[in-house]
């Protein structure tokens, strides 16, 4: 979550909302991929944290299935990031804040856990969420 803290904070500085994301190998041990959002650097508005982190994931290992892989994001995951997290069958989502406006993963919604869906990851939330939160805050108050 460090290592994500630290992605949130390069995309706040580059004027993107701080939202960074890391995807972990099975072991736990190695750091597959990283990204942060990048929504006003590229003018793509799918470039959220968690989709870049999947997709570098997946490039890294050379197949689409990251199973028995952790993404750990700073924020709870919107819809669109919950269906990739699905669809990209990850065994676990470790998110910093809930986000109670859009969250897809315990907050608004929970597309992740879904019972109607044949993938389900394991949530694990609130890890540095006042961390998390406050990079959030820190940037909307200057804008
Ligand atoms: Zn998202």
């Amino acid at each position: 979550m460090r290592l994500a803290l630290d992605e949130a904070d390069r995309a706040g500085r580059a004027g993107d909302v701080p939202v960074g994301a890391v995807v972990l190998s099975p072991d736990g041990t190695t750091v597959l991929a990283t990204g942060h959002n990048e929504r006003e650097a590229t003018g793509d508005p799918t470039a959220h944290a968690e989709i870049l982190a999947l997709r570098r994931a997946a490039a890294a290992l050379g197949e689409w299935r990251l199973v028995g892989c952790t993404l750990v994001v700073t924020l709870e995951p919107c819809t669109m990031c919950a269906g990739a997290l699905v669809q990209s069958r990850v065994d676990r989502v470790v998110y910093g804040a809930r986000d109670e406006k859009a969250g897809a993963a315990g907050s608004l919604w929970d597309v992740v856990r879904d019972r109607r869906l044949n993938h389900r990851p394991e949530v694990v939330e609130g890890v540095l969420a006042d961390e998390s939160a406050r990079l959030l805050t820190d940037f909307f108050r200057t804008r």
